[in-house]
């Protein structure tokens, strides 16, 4: 039997994310604890994932520390994944979370039963870490 925040806990289990010069930094800052998205000097876009020059006027885009805070633009409730380690998790969240800067950002939501979780749900990232890479999550945020 899963609960919620073992599809987090599960990290370690999963295929790692494989950064590449571009991606490298916000794997690395999320180690730190840090969720990272892209501004443009240029002309103000805001964008992510990592890309080498901004999706609107192909300059090279900086990186921003986001707040942590965002709400769920979209979800789905996985119940089944055949593939280990995610069998023994189902039902998880799969989300599309809109951070509060803009950018938009695919990941698990935990925390909550999968039930709970909803369109323009107010969550707060946090992050694990393994060998070096952090890998974002999101939970219902404190709103008291
Ligand atoms: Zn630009």
């Amino acid at each position: 039997m899963s609960t919620a925040d073992d599809i987090a806990a599960s990290v370690g289990q999963r295929p790692l994310p494989l950064p590449d010069n571009v991606s490298a930094p916000y794997w690395e800052a999320a180690a730190r604890g840090e969720v990272l998205y892209q501004e443009c000097p240029a002309c103000g876009q805001r964008q992510f994932y990592p890309r080498a020059l901004c999706t609107a006027c192909a300059a090279e885009p900086q990186w921003r520390t986001a707040s942590g805070r965002g709400t769920v633009h979209t979800f789905t409730v996985v119940r089944q994944n055949w593939a280990e380690p995610f069998r023994e998790l189902a039902p998880y969240v799969v989300a599309i979370v809109e951070l509060e800067e803009g950018p938009r950002m695919m990941s698990n939501v935990t925390g909550c039963a999968p039930e709970a979780v909803h369109i323009g749900m107010p969550v707060e990232a946090y992050t694990i870490a393994v060998d070096g890479l952090g890998v974002p999550f999101w939970r219902p945020a404190d709103t008291g």
